[in-house]
């Protein structure tokens, strides 16, 4: 419930955002004036919250490493600082 600059990365810990709607990962970012949003180029539909999925395994490392670990991490542990 905590909107937070630093929580969204086009590339998040092994994550990428994807459209809700299609599921793809054709999402482009758009800064605005109430925060981040997103923009598919599949739907060509704006969309308030990408939805982070895990990057499609593409033949590269296993993903059962430590970016899979930090993927189940809460957010909040990375951010840190108060
Ligand atoms: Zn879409």
């Amino acid at each position: 419930m905590k909107p937070r600059a630093d929580r969204i990365q086009l590339s998040r810990e092994g994550k990428v955002p994807a459209c809700p709607h299609c599921e793809r990962a054709t999402l482009s970012k758009r800064q605005t004036d109430d925060g981040t949003r997103w923009y598919c180029r599949q739907c060509l539909t704006h969309v308030d919250e990408a939805d982070w999925r895990p990057r499609r395994s593409d033949g590269g490392p296993n993903s059962e490493t430590l970016a899979a670990r930090l993927m189940d991490a809460d957010p909040d542990d990375f951010g840190g600082q108060a």
